[in-house]
């Protein structure tokens, strides 16, 4: 793998470089290929656009990934691997797909469950010793905490814990959760990495060759495999993934800090602002603080609410990691009633600042 920077890696990685090939490797739609070949089906064998995919985001994070039809699609399949009356670990408010699995197998006693304060490292320290999984999701949905990544995946766990991270707020641009001693990565490709809210994939990336073949067994059986337009589509939005992120992340700064200055606004969440609970977790060890913050409006839900009817520029969307900014009240969502009321989780894309920030106070009010 020659040694270039992730930002010249995105761009270079995943092209075939022979003679008369397209640059990029297109769309192959195709189930079926001609025998004898090593290629047989393609929810069984990747086809060569999945391949380009899973090289980028593999280099990335310096380990093997296997591309999966959405993140929910990928973890599943780490959820699903677990065998009846294991223990797990994972964050009080994950994203509500994962929190939703994890209920599920709870209530239908396949497995016990703690639920840890993200920015508690002790405590997962502590949970590494009686867990089959420690899910960490970092930074998290959506009060932005970031784990202690480091200190827990690096602490000594028998080898039966396997520690997964959901890493889609961080892209692998900001953290690489292997190296830091983390078994899987997850990534909801459908956020920052496809970048343009126009398609669902989603990505688990390993070393351990154990878990690269039960892994890929599982996508198999589980038909969970990613179309090949989707595959396409996200090599290309991957390929401006550093340009946007620091832009997003830019702005995600001056937003914070301009909302933080505002008497119309409780609360703001960002791990860059030095007042975030887990701010000096996600300076220690972090590359960027990312592009997602969340703020309390005052006044109650009702006029959240109504700020949010008022923006002209800014999107009222539930999903992010577009280019396009979208906000979202949490609460307003089943199953969230432990977030505050008017809290409105915030994707901070790549318009203007000033374009953002006169949306904004314009609807505040
Ligand atoms: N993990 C996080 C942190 C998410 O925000 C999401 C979706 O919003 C998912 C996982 C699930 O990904 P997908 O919607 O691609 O299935």
């Amino acid at each position: 793998m020659p040694d270039w920077t992730p930002e010249t890696w995105l761009i270079a990685a995943g092209r075939t470089r022979v003679e008369g090939d397209p640059l990029n490797v297109p769309p192959v739609f195709a189930s079926n290929f001609f025998l004898p070949d090593e290629r047989v089906y393609s929810r069984a064998e990747q086809t060569p656009t999945v391949e380009a995919l899973e090289t980028v985001i593999g280099g990335l994070e310096g380990g093997r990934a296997l591309a999966f039809g959405s993140g929910m699609a990928a973890a599943a399949t780490v959820f699903h691997r677990l065998a009846v009356g294991t223990h797990i670990a994972v964050p009080t408010d994950p994203y509500h797909g994962v929190a939703g699995i994890v209920a599920e197998g709870e209530a239908q006693g396949r497995w016990t469950v703690e639920r840890l304060d993200q920015a508690d490292t002790s405590a997962w320290i502590d949970a590494l010793s009686r867990s089959d999984l420690v899910w960490l999701e970092s930074p998290e949905n959506p009060l932005i905490t970031v784990a202690d990544l480091p200190a827990i995946c690096g602490a000594s766990r028998p080898a039966s814990t396997l520690v997964c991270v959901d890493s889609t707020f961080a892209t692998p641009l900001l953290q690489q959760p292997l190296d830091l001693g983390a078994d899987v990565v997850m990534h909801s490709a459908t956020k920052f990495i496809g970048g343009h809210s126009d398609l669902l994939a989603g990505a688990l990336v390993v070393r351990r060759d154990d878990l690269v073949d039960e892994f890929h067994e599982r996508r198999l059986l589980q038909g969970a495999t990613i179309g090949a337009m989707e595959a396409f589509l996200t090599t290309r939005g991957a390929r401006t993934l550093h340009l946007r992120l620091s832009k997003a992340q830019d702005n995600a700064m001056e937003l914070a800090q301009r909302l933080e200055a505002d008497e119309r606004i409780i609360r703001v969440r960002y791990p860059g602002l030095p007042s975030h609970e887990t701010h000096g977790a996600a300076k220690s060890f972090m590359a960027g603080f990312g592009a997602m913050l969340s703020f309390e409006t005052d006044g109650d839900a009702d006029r959240c609410d109504a700020v949010l009817g008022r923006l002209e520029l800014i999107n009222h969307a539930t999903s992010l990691g577009g280019v396009e900014t979208t906000v979202e009240r949490r609460a307003s969502l089943a199953g969230q009633q432990r977030i505050p009321p008017t809290l409105v989780r915030t994707s901070v894309g790549c318009e203007h600042i000033d374009d953002l920030w006169s949306d904004l106070d314009r609807a505040l009010g």
